[in-house]
C-alpha cells in the first residue's frame, strides 16, 4: 500500500517535472530567438555580386601601376559575408553574376546588388530602385530600411549626388520579375572608404543584414491587414 502511494508520488513528480522543464525550454526559445531570425527564415534573397562574371570593375593602383584593389573582389567577398549571415538565420540565398541568366523572370522576396564605387578620394553609401518600377512604394520602403540601418552599422554617410541613372535604370530591374522587389547598393568608394571595404567587410555585410531584416519587418503588418 505504501509502495504504490510512493511510487504514484514519485510518477507525479516526474510529470511536473517533465512539465515544468518543458515550459521553461519553451520560454527560452521565444526570449532566445532573436527577431532577425524571425523575419528572415524561410526568405527567397536574391544577390548579385557586382561583376561577377563579366568584369572587374572599378581597379585600384598604387604609385607603380599595380593593382591593389578590385571593386569585383570586394563585392565578392561583401556579398559572401551576407548570405552567410542570411542563411544562418534560415533565408535561402542565391548569390549571382552581374549578367546572370538567372535574372530573366526572377521571383524572390527581394533582390539586392552589391557594388562599390571608384578609386577616387570620395565617401559615402547610396542605394537606388528602378526609376520606372511597378512596385515603388514597396521598394522605397527597402531604400528607406537602407537608410536607417546601413548608415547606423558602418558609420558611412549618405552620398545622394553621385546616384546615376546606371542605377535608377540598373539593367537588372528590366530582367527581374515586375513583383521582385529590387535595389542596388554602392557601399562605399574604394578610395576614401578603403578601411571600411577592404578592412572590416563583415561591418558592411551586418549593416546590409540588418537592412533586409527591416525590409521584412515592415511586411509583417501588411500580411495581417489582408490575410
Ligand atoms: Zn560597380
Amino acid at each position: 500500500m505504501r509502495h504504490t502511494t510512493l511510487q504514484r508520488i514519485q510518477r507525479y513528480l516526474a510529470i511536473i517535472s517533465f512539465a515544468v522543464i518543458l515550459v521553461i525550454t519553451l520560454i527560452g526559445v521565444r526570449v532566445f530567438t532573436k527577431d532577425y531570425v524571425k523575419v528572415l527564415f524561410g526568405k527567397q534573397i536574391a544577390l548579385i555580386s557586382g561583376h561577377a562574371g563579366y568584369d572587374s570593375g572599378a581597379v585600384c593602383t598604387d604609385a607603380d601601376g599595380k593593382t591593389t584593389v578590385t571593386e569585383a573582389g570586394i563585392n565578392a567577398t561583401i556579398a559572401k559575408l551576407v548570405a552567410e549571415r542570411l542563411r544562418r538565420a534560415g533565408a535561402t540565398v542565391v548569390i549571382l553574376e552581374e549578367f546572370d541568366k538567372r535574372l530573366d523572370g526572377l521571383r524572390a522576396d527581394v533582390l539586392l546588388s552589391m557594388h562599390a564605387d571608384s578609386c577616387i578620394d570620395n565617401s559615402g553609401y547610396k542605394a537606388a530602385r528602378y526609376f520606372a518600377s511597378l512596385i515603388g512604394a514597396r521598394e522605397d520602403e527597402l531604400i528607406s530600411c537602407i537608410d536607417q540601418f546601413y548608415p547606423a552599422a558602418t558609420g558611412q554617410s549618405f552620398n545622394p549626388n553621385t546616384i546615376t541613372h546606371n542605377m535608377t535604370d540598373y539593367h537588372a530591374f528590366r530582367e527581374i520579375a515586375v513583383q521582385t522587389p529590387g535595389a542596388i547598393l554602392e557601399t562605399g568608394f574604394l578610395g576614401g572608404d578603403q578601411d571600411l571595404l577592404i578592412n572590416r567587410p563583415e561591418v558592411v555585410a551586418k549593416g546590409i543584414t540588418d537592412s533586409l531584416t527591416c525590409f521584412f519587418e515592415q511586411e509583417q503588418p501588411r500580411k495581417a491587414d489582408n490575410p
